[in-house]
């Protein structure tokens, strides 16, 4: 029962419960994965199965029936997946513009810095100075660009699939909280509600968090250089990007204008997600409908050579 694999361990030799004694309340991978990424956030980490997981057990944990959560509009579309699911036991919520007045008479703010697809920045201070706890989704920033807790916010959420797992080997989420006693609350959430992570799944974490840095430079050097480049293209009409980090977005003319692109690339991977080693390109529109132009193409920018990825991405644009 000492194996790695185990998920459960014996109690001590006086009959006590130990540290870890069943998985789902603890295992010692976890934890360790957990005190990597509360160091690298500046904060303490609790780890859940999915990010959606995490924001599941964050939002289930804080509010009550009847309270209302301001969802940052053009956050990701899961999000609102989510909350609008949980309408069903009495949690309302309502979206708003992230880079305007924040609202009133609510009991949690959730933003997402920067946001995907559309890449918007909330205002970190402001949001610091409202009543209510604040949330921030520091998915596409990772902890390197931004430490949402530096800022003021009371929990960041990670979906840890991404950039903080990196190889589309991991699906993976956290909240790392400002407060130790929130992130105490959280797991016991967690192990009541059996919301919890696998011991391979943190493992495969920690082995990603020895490359993040030198990851994330590699893509965002490139991705500086191929929003650049998007922005001189004739097929192209808007690019957005925030200045940092490795995703990109852009929009061409129209859903076939998208097809093309997509069906045109020989190097970059038509598929969803972001935050991989592997450059990923998807028209987002077939999942996200009219709330986003339906010419948005998300390009999430990975570790392949510049040239070439600009070399692809110009040849599949001539045929938009
Ligand atoms: N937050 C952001 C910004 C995301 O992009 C995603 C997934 O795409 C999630 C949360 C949800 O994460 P997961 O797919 O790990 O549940």
């Amino acid at each position: 029962m000492d194996d790695d694999r185990a998920i459960l361990w014996p109690y001590d030799d006086r009959g006590e419960v130990r540290d870890f004694f069943y998985a789902r309340y603890g295992h010692p991978t976890v934890a360790e994965a957990e005190a990597a990424l509360g160091e690298l956030d500046g904060g303490t980490a609790v780890l859940f199965p999915s990010g959606t997981g995490a924001a599941t057990a964050l939002a289930l944990s804080l509010l009550e029936p009847g309270d209302t959560i301001a969802l940052a509009a053009g956050a990701y579309y899961g999000t609102s997946r989510l909350f609008s699911t949980l309408e069903r036991w009495g949690l309302r919520y309502l979206e708003f513009d992230q880079t305007g007045p924040l609202p009133d008479g609510v009991q949690l703010l959730w933003l997402e810095a920067p946001s995907n697809p559309l890449l918007t920045m909330p205002d970190l201070a402001a949001a610091a100075a409202h009543p209510a706890p604040v949330v921030v989704d520091s998915t596409v920033a990772t902890p390197l660009r931004l430490r949402p807790l530096d800022h003021g916010a009371d929990y960041a959420l990670h979906s840890v699939t991404k950039y903080l797992g990196g190889h589309d080997d991991v699906l993976l989420g956290a909240i790392v909280c400002r407060d130790p006693a929130a992130a105490d609350a959280l797991r016991t959430f967690r192990s009541v509600t059996g919301i919890s992570p696998s011991a391979e799944q943190a493992w495969l974490l920690l082995r990603s968090l020895r490359t993040l840095e030198a990851r994330l430079v590699r893509a965002e050097t490139s991705a500086a250089v191929i929003a650049e480049r998007l922005a001189g293209h004739p097929s192209v009409s808007v690019v957005r990007y925030p200045g940092f980090g490795a995703l990109i977005s852009f929009d061409v003319a129209d859903a076939d204008a998208v097809r093309r692109v997509e069906t045109s690339l020989e190097v970059i991977v038509n598929a969803t997600s972001l935050g991989s080693v592997t450059s990923l390109l998807e028209g987002r529109h077939r999942w996200e409908g009219d709330r986003i132009p339906s010419g948005l193409i998300r390009l999430s920018v990975g570790l392949e050579d510049p040239d070439v990825l600009w070399g692809d991405l110009a040849r599949a644009l001539d045929s938009a």
